[in-house]
């Protein structure tokens, strides 16, 4: 048989594509050689996101008696935390593949390799297809001396098969991964210490949302240093970690969270290379928006494409930074959410809106607050959607909410 379409790689980038081409009525093979639904689902963003949540409820309830709720004996079972993160995977997993299933796609549990444009191989025999999409993603990447071990010196996956919590973790990176983990240990009462080679925490992001981190680690009791490389460690029951400055920091356990390398050895011309696997933007909604490119032709700008860091408050952002900008070239909101009825009700007072303006429209948006994730992706429609500030200003936003802190700080623009 000859197939439309084989994919090989079934995380959000191969899932989504191999789902959709289906719905167009087309014949799909997919390929994976572990879990379906890639990192996102079984090491990545939902298991993570099902742990932080753990995080938050313990933090709110350490908190409750400032909303007048006496508690008393509050404790953490951290095995039942992870157990309630596994099921979670489960469950999605479970639902995906019936999804799948459902969709007649045809599914092969194994190691692919792309032959040539129509030629996949796996398990001894060959697919023909006629067209071949590689969403193969990518792994926990590493530098030398800070080599995984698995059981001193972790990865993301393996912090997400601890059965213990460590008295103290070093954190290697401040991005999106290191930041959730470092809130996740503090808030579990775990000693953290994040280091970051770049001059300014979560390296990515407007510099005014690299500053607010620094404040909300050191109310959190986060340690960090910036601008220093890990250089080597000493494994042991407990590990020496040398900073390029001379410190020597030490901890029970080190997760090293310095970004994902690709899985894939090749390129093959005539082969659709989608998610991850590009090593560009390496977010789930972003291979998923790819497939949906590929598989549907529905266009997408890089431009509008949102980050997003979970955890109280959050953090999200999208298009242009204030550094990237030449003085004078812009204007710039700072609204406070502490400013909002709603913050004050829902004691989340910290973080603020700012967003970036060149000739009337929106460059860019960088959000702290409870509820970023949401209120970012109401600017991005707007922006992408060429709705100026001066059209914003027109939408009514409810009251009392987080999102009218977006109508109030268009009016703080200048
Ligand atoms: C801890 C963590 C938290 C994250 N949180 C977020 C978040 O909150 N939001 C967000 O947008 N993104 C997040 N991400 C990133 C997100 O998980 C990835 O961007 C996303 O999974 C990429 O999807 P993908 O389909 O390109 O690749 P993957 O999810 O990596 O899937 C690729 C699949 O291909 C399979 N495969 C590889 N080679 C072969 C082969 N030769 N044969 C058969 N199968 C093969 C792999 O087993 C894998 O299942 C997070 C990542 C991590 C690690």
């Amino acid at each position: 048989m000859i197939y439309d379409i084989g994919i090989v790689g079934a995380g959000p980038a191969g899932y989504t594509a191999a789902l959709h081409a289906a719905k167009k009525g087309l014949s799909v093979v997919l390929f994976e050689r572990d879990c379906i639904g890639g990192v996102c689902l079984n090491r990545g963003c939902i298991p993570t996101k099902a742990v932080l949540h753990s995080a938050e409820v313990y933090n709110e309830l350490k908190c409750a008696e400032n909303l007048g709720i006496v508690t008393s004996d509050i404790s953490l079972d951290f095995q039942k935390v992870m157990e309630r993160k596994n099921q979670i995977v489960e469950k999605l997993r479970k639902s995906l593949e019936l999804m799948i299933k459902n969709s007649k796609i045809t599914v092969i549990k194994a190691e692919a390799s792309i032959k040539d444009k129509n030629t996949i191989a796996a398990n001894g025999e060959t697919y023909t297809c006629q067209k071949i999409i590689c969403a193969t993603g990518s792994e926990p990447g590493t530098f030398k001396g800070l080599e995984f071990d698995h059981e001193k010196v972790l990865s993301s996956d393996d912090v997400l098969n601890l059965t213990e919590l460590p008295k103290n973790i070093v954190i290697v990176g401040s991005g999106a991964i290191g930041v959730e983990w470092a809130r996740i240990f503090a808030s579990f009462g775990t000693e953290v210490t994040v280091v970051e080679a770049a001059e300014n925490l979560l390296p990515a992001a407007d510099i005014d949302v690299s500053k607010r981190l620094e404040r909300i680690f050191k109310t959190q009791k986060i340690n960090f240093h910036k601008g220093k490389c890990v250089e080597k460690i000493d494994r042991g029951d407990i590990c020496k970690i040398h900073l390029s400055s001379g410190e020597i920091l030490e901890a029970e356990k080190v997760l090293v969270a310095v970004g994902r390398k690709v899985s894939c050895k090749e390129c093959i011309d005539g082969v659709e290379y989608i998610g991850d696997v590009c090593g560009e933007i390496q977010l789930a909604h972003y291979a998923i928006k790819q497939a949906a490119a590929v598989v549907d032709g529905i266009p997408f700008d890089k431009n509008f494409i949102p980050s997003v860091v979970y955890g109280n408050p959050e953090i999200a952002w999208f298009g242009k930074r204030e550094q990237d900008l030449e003085k004078g070239s812009y204007q710039k909101s700072n609204l406070l959410i502490s400013a909002l009825g709603k913050s004050q009700c829902d004691n989340a007072v910290d973080g603020f809106i700012k967003i970036l303006s060149q000739d009337g429209q929106i460059a860019g948006a960088h959000i702290v607050s409870k509820e970023a994730s949401s209120l970012i992706q109401q600017l991005i429609i707007a922006a992408q959607n060429k709705i100026d500030v001066d059209k914003l200003k027109e939408v009514c936003f409810a009251h009392p909410t987080y999102s009218e802190g977006i109508f109030e700080a268009l009016f703080t623009l200048q």
